[in-house]
This record gives structure tokens, C-alpha cells and sequence, in this order.
């Protein structure tokens, strides 16, 4: 994956870092469970493990639909989006290469839409620079035919076929044979949407708790004092000793690359495992940028690690 520093370079990670230590210094202290709580349990009725995107935006969703429920984020470091919603690549995909027919094809090209109206009503700003997926390799050709089949059949908007000679048009320094133009994949900060969301949840009702790394999770005991009562809210959930234990009706975890421990501290199975692989970023010198205007891709990745997410 080819993502380009030079239209990036307005969302790097210290950038954004810095505006968000600015912005949210009174957001981060409402966000601290200690100080205000004590260690007396809280209640809630959902609680969200988590304060990465998905996180974030299945707790904002969940308060649209049931306004009247109380629903809580917990997250383990100390802003949200530590991981990886805030140090990805910045792409809005088109949902090219997916399975047609596929649920991740479904979601990516609707999402993509869903995303660019966000961003216009809550003014995150973004840039719907493009893509290209250029062929260098005769044998390429019939590989990047086939990536366009299934973007066509995935009813990704505006894609384009384009020869060799048009892809000056886009990227006046790049060649290829041929090339695949994908008018609507965009870039936009997603640490900077993850705390949108959070903040839209919060102003619907909606509670973050920060440093809040979940250490327990299973079934609460009744409390003790003899008499049989429903206990309505079963879920326990404990972290460090100094800080109170959250207990809920319903819990749902969205703990991306740790999802896997997360089941396992409540009983269920730690499969599918997490496998890390290692990934490296280049920057282009500021004097070399002028070499590449949007988002650049190989072809070849087709046919290994990108059909391994189809
Ligand atoms: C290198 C890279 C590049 C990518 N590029 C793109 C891209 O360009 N475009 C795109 O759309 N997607 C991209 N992705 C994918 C995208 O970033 C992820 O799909 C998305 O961020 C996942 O969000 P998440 O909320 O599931 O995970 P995360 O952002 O990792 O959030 C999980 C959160 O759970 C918290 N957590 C974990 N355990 C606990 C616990 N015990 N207690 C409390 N909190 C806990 C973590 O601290 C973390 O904040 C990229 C991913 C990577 C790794």
C-alpha cells in the first residue's frame, strides 16, 4: 500500500496529537473515572471496551437507536484512538477489491458514502484525492482486468479503466500500462472521526472513561444481604484496584488488535488469534513530494495479502 505523504503531511500523528492536547484538556479530565468516582461500582446498561473507531462509533450508534439506555465507553490509555484508529493509513476506501456479494464489500462501499456525509455536516476535514492502482508488468494487465470486474460488480461509483497514456492526467510522474482511477477514495484523519463520534455520544448522554484498562470481566455475584433479588445488572467489569468496578446489562467489546485477550478474560474462546506482521511507512522528503499527488497502488499485492482480506 502506497499512501502518500505528501497530501497526508496536514494529518500527521504529531499534528493531530497536538491539537488534541490542546482541544481536549477539559474533555480528557471529564474523562477520568477516579477522580470524580471513588470505587463505588457504577451502573450502566451497555458498556463499549474500547475507544478506538469501532468503539467509539458502535456506542454513538446504540445511543441514536436507544436514546434512553446508559451506555458507557471504557478505554485503556490515556486519549482515545491510541491504536490503531490513529495510526492507519488515512484512506476512505471505495471497497475495490472485496468479494463481490461479500458483507465487507456491502459495508465498505455504503460506508464510504455514510463517511464523506459525516464528515460535511460535523466539518472534519478530508480530501477526495483518489486513487490510482497502476499496472507495470504485462502480466499485471489481466490482474488489474480482473480487480475491475469485481469493483464494477461491487458498484464502487466512477471507476475508470484508463490506458497508459492518461494516468499523466492524474499523477504526472507516474507510469504504467494501464490503470485503474478511482475518483472517490479519499483521506481523512480517522483519530480525529473517533473523537467526534466520542464527543457526539457524550452529547447525547453518553459517558468515555479513559485509563480505564479492563482487567476482569464475567458474572456478578448477588449482593449479600440474604434476600433473593433479580440482579439486574449481571456484568461485572474490574480494572486496577483503585478504580470502582462498572456493572452492566450487556456488554460489547470492540478491542481491536487485543480482541482476542479480551475474550479470553470472559470465558470465551481466544480465537480467532491476532497475528501481528510488521509494516513499515516512507516519508518522501518535503522537496520530492511534488512527485505524487494522491494514492498510488501496486497491482501485484492482488494477488497476495490483499485477497487474504477479500
Ligand atoms: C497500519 C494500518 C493501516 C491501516 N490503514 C487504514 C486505512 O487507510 N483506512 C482504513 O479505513 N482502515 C485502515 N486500517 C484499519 C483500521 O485502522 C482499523 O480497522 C480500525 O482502526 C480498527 O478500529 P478498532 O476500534 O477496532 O481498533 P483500535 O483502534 O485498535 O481500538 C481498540 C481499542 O481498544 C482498547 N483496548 C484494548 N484492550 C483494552 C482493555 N483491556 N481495556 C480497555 N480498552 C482496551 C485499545 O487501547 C484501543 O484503543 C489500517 C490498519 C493498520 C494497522
Amino acid at each position: 500500500m502506497a499512501s502518500l505523504s505528501a497530501v497526508l503531511s496536514s494529518f500527521t500523528p504529531l499534528a493531530r496529537r497536538r491539537t488534541w492536547s490542546c482541544l481536549s484538556g477539559v474533555l480528557h479530565q471529564q474523562r477520568q473515572v477516579s477522580n470524580a468516582q471513588g470505587t463505588a461500582p457504577m451502573q450502566f446498561d451497555l458498556v463499549v471496551v474500547g475507544g478506538g473507531i469501532v468503539g467509539c462509533a458502535t456506542a454513538r450508534q446504540m445511543k441514536i437507536a436507544h436514546p434512553n439506555i446508559s451506555v458507557a465507553v471504557v478505554e485503556k490509555e490515556n486519549i482515545l484512538a491510541p491504536h490503531q484508529s490513529g495510526h492507519n493509513s488515512g484512506v476512505v476506501h471505495a471497497g475495490i477489491y472485496y468479494l463481490p456479494g461479500s458483507l465487507k464489500a456491502k459495508l465498505c462501499v455504503q460506508g464510504m458514502q455514510l463517511a464523506y456525509e459525516y464528515f460535511d455536516k460535523h466539518k472534519i476535514p478530508y480530501k477526495k484525492i483518489g486513487k490510482l492502482i497502476v499496472a507495470v508488468e504485462q502480466i499485471e494487465v489481466a490482474r488489474l482486468q480482473a480487480i475491475f470486474e469485481r469493483a464494477t460488480k461491487n458498484e464502487c461509483k466512477d471507476i475508470e479503466m484508463i490506458s497508459g497514456d492518461r494516468i499523466k492526467d492524474y499523477e504526472p510522474y507516474c507510469k504504467g500500462l494501464q490503470a485503474l482511477w478511482s475518483p472517490h477514495t479519499g483521506i481523512v484523519d480517522w483519530g480525529l472521526v473517533t473523537n467526534s463520534f466520542a464527543e457526539n455520544f457524550e452529547e447525547r448522554g453518553g459517558k468515555v472513561f479513559i485509563n480505564y484498562p479492563v482487567q476482569s470481566l464475567g458474572l456478578a455475584g448477588e449482593s449479600g444481604d440474604g434476600k433473593q433479588r433479580e440482579n439486574t445488572h449481571p456484568v461485572a467489569i474490574g480494572s486496577t484496584v483503585n478504580l470502582p468496578q462498572l456493572r452492566c446489562k450487556w456488554v460489547i467489546t470492540c478491542a481491536g488488535l487485543q480482541a482476542d485477550r479480551i475474550s479470553e478474560l470472559s470465558g470465551c474462546s481466544p480465537l480467532p488469534k491476532i497475528v501481528p506482521f510488521r509494516g513499515e511507512y516512507l516519508m518522501l522528503k518535503p522537496e520530492k513530494r511534488y512527485l505524487v499527488k494522491g494514492n498510488i497502488y501496486p497491482v501485484s499485492g492482488f494477488t497476495g495479502l490483499q485477497s487474504l482480506f477479500a
